[in-house]
């Protein structure tokens, strides 16, 4: 057995997706499933395909292109806006991306045109959380603009909360996303398809009593999806499973020890000082050959019967509450969002 190894439960995501979708189809709202922290899995789309997600999110090209090449054909989003120099990628392998700037739209319609391809549009509105959007003001001036592009089509306009400072989604922002839809359908005389409302953060807002769902009709989860929960404040939503990826590695040390360290103490491998532990005696303490270079041990929960004392490159320290702990076992742990994006892009863990 090959570890530290990343194990992914399809039926789980399976499940998650389709409730989302079946609790969101009464408001109007369809799902993107978003696959980024998977690296465009293609097992894992299938299952957000089957589920009855209406397209698929990737932020990055390469992701796009690996599902592409498992033969996915649904439609995707590239969910981070193109960088200039990939176009020519964002063209053939994406159907529609998330875009914030006149340049690189009209990059895209030069080529779509010598690709013969139609590409879509969604424009990104800033709605105060300071990452991706088009100040308000401008997002009519930029529409007028992009709707004269050929090989362009306005698929809808979108915004995205909560990532960058947290800013949450709710009655307030999300009607000055439904207020602008109406008014910039009035005054250009358009219909705009996909108003997409946000990400795993929205759903608090969009399952509250007294949400005001207006225009909004799009949502793009991911971490709902692949965690089980919400990411205003990260609780766990009710009938999803939390379960879908468990993080296992081997135990290559377990001994008694003392409690405390001893020796004149300055700062650890990265800098950051040991808090004095107020412990007396011994602990079984137990090492699992798995460590930042594989992941966020900061996200990691340890299995039942052990705490997780500290962390380096490649060694986490846990403590055995029960003693029991041997060599070459293995432990597997929950991850959240974190460990598992870290997880996934570490070329140690197998996936
Ligand atoms: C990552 C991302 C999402 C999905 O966010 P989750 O919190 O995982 O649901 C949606 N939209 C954009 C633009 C993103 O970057």
């Amino acid at each position: 057995m090959n570890n530290p190894r990343l194990t992914t439960n399809l039926q789980a995501i399976h499940h998650n997706a389709s409730t989302l979708v079946t609790q969101l189809q009464p408001l109007s709202i369809e799902v993107c499933g978003v696959t980024k922290a998977t690296l465009g899995n293609p097992e894992v789309a299938k299952q957000l395909i089957d589920a009855g997600t209406t397209s698929l999110g990737e932020s990055r090209i390469e992701n796009v292109e690996r599902l592409r090449h498992a033969g996915i054909t649904h439609p995707i989003m590239l969910i981070r806006s193109p960088m200039p120099s990939q176009v020519a990628r964002v063209v053939a392998h994406a159907d529609i991306s998330l875009n914030t700037e006149l340049g690189v739209i009209e990059a895209l319609s030069l080529e779509a045109l010598s690709q013969d391809r139609q590409h879509g549009v969604i424009l990104m509105v800033e709605l105060g959380d300071l990452r991706e959007g088009i100040m308000l003001e401008d997002v009519e001036a930029v529409l007028r603009a992009v709707r004269q592009l050929p090989g362009i089509y306005v698929k809808g306009i979108g915004t995205n909360l909560a990532c960058q400072s947290g800013v949450i989604p709710d009655n307030t922002n999300m009607s000055q996303l439904s207020d602008l839809v109406d008014s910039l359908e009035s005054s250009l005389d358009m219909e705009l398809e996909i108003i997409s409302g946000g990400n795993s953060a929205n759903l608090v807002w969009a399952f509250g009593v007294d949400s005001h769902i207006g225009r909004i009709n799009h949502l793009r989860l991911g971490e709902s999806i692949l965690l089980g929960r919400e990411t205003v404040h990260r609780s766990h939503i009710e009938g999803l499973k939390d379960n879908a990826f468990t993080l296992t590695a081997e135990v290559i040390e377990s001994n008694t020890k003392p409690a405390n360290p001893w020796g004149s103490r300055g700062e650890n491998a990265f800098g950051e000082e040991h808090p004095r532990q107020h412990r007396e005696g011994l602990v079984h303490r137990v090492i699992v050959a798995l460590g930042r270079q594989d992941t966020d041990p900061s996200g990691l929960t340890a299995p039942e019967g052990f705490t997780i004392i500290g962390s380096s490159s490649d060694h986490l320290v846990l403590e055995s509450l029960d003693g029991e702990a041997s060599v070459g076992q293995e432990l597997s742990f929950a991850v959240n969002y974190a460990a598992l994006l870290a997880a996934m892009t570490s070329p140690f863990v197998r996936c």
